[in-house]
């Protein structure tokens, strides 16, 4: 692994095992994120994004789920073979999450001072005194005055509660925030706000960040790579401008064409047609075919692999493949 990559996931694979039979939410996930870098992990809902992240937390519900291969390299160490304390030091410390709701992950009846300073003093052995000292900064460092601490969640408004959680989540100075749509649920002009503040700390701060969002418009404002995920696999994957510019797995191709542009005068915009597959019932080839509007009979055939297409421009699709598109099946 190359210094600069601080986590590098390798053929990660994540399933379900339920009574109505095996839910294969991630699949062979290929992913890294350098120091300092933000990556977008973009896909409809049940692409297997939150799974991903949650394997990256070892968070992921055993049972019925259990991660089946793979490799989760954080700093150059393996995840997958830490102990339950050992990874559960690692939470909060070195790897922290923010959720979509900051109602989910605030207590009610705690002040928002309380909360932050529990964080610090789980993992660094401060006094109380010095623990509330620096819940204050990190406060203030998003924005809310230091007065506030005393104050409770109902006390505050959605924009300002999720600044609280994201307090929370840098309390400890971690290498890597995970961030699961941390905006979906505030009012757009919140959102703005919420994502430029995130941006600003992540750069002041050069803690790396994945970003998990369905929405290509954040990723373009905070991300310098994206990957883009659809039935539990990485279909692409570069940096934003190779990615944007020079798009090439028909899925992403799709996703660029459902959504408005302001730059362009487009009359009508055109959803990609049909449904993500049942990850319980994934269709045998690409996991696309169906949907797509480029299906040749390989596709319907063999899973594509990836085929990497020159400064980490990767794409998992049979019209970049070393697969001859014609070639016989028979
Ligand atoms: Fe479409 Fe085939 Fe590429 Fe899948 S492999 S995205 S079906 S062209």
């Amino acid at each position: 692994m190359s210094d600069d990559k601080l986590l590098e996931i390798k053929d990660l694979s994540i399933h379900y095992f339920t009574e109505e039979g095996i839910v294969r939410a991630v699949n062979n996930v290929q992913l890294s994120l350098r120091r300092g870098e933000t990556l977008g992990l973009v896909g409809e809902t049940g692409a297997g994004k939150t799974t991903t992240a949650l394997g990256i937390m070892g968070l992921v519900p055993d049972p019925p789920g259990r991660v089946v291969s793979g490799e989760i390299l954080f700093g150059g160490r393996d995840l997958l073979r830490l102990n339950k304390g050992q990874m559960r030091r690692h939470r909060g410390k070195d790897i922290s999450m923010i959720f979509q709701d900051p109602m989910t992950s605030l207590n009610p009846i705690m002040t928002m001072g309380d909360q932050i300073a529990e964080v610090i003093r789980l993992h660094e052995k401060l006094s109380r005194a010095d623990a509330n000292r620096k819940a204050a900064q990190v406060l203030e460092m998003v924005g809310i005055p230091a007065q506030r601490m005393n104050e409770y969640p109902h006390q505050f408004s959605g924009g300002m509660k999720q600044r609280v959680v994201i307090a929370i989540a840098l309390a400890c100075n971690p290498q890597l925030i995970i961030a699961d749509e941390p905006t979906t649920a505030l009012d757009v002009t919140i959102q703005a706000q919420v994502l430029e503040l995130m941006s600003q700390l992540q750069s002041e701060l050069h803690t790396s960040m994945l970003i998990i969002t369905h929405d290509l418009g954040v990723v373009a404002d905070s991300c310098q790579s994206v990957a883009i995920m659809y039935a539990g696999r990485i279909v692409e994957s570069g940096r934003i401008e190779d990615i944007y510019e020079d798009t090439k797995h028909p899925y992403t191709k799709g996703l660029f064409s459902s959504l408005p542009s302001l730059s362009t005068k487009v009359k009508r915009l055109k959803p990609i047609l049909g449904l993500m597959p049942d990850p319980a019932n994934l269709p045998a080839g690409c996991p696309f075919h169906p949907r797509c509007d480029s299906c040749m009979p390989i596709c319907t055939e063999l899973d594509p692999q990836d085929t990497g297409l020159g400064n980490g421009h990767m794409v998992r699709c049979h019209l970049y493949g070393q697969h001859d598109a014609g070639e016989d099946l028979a």
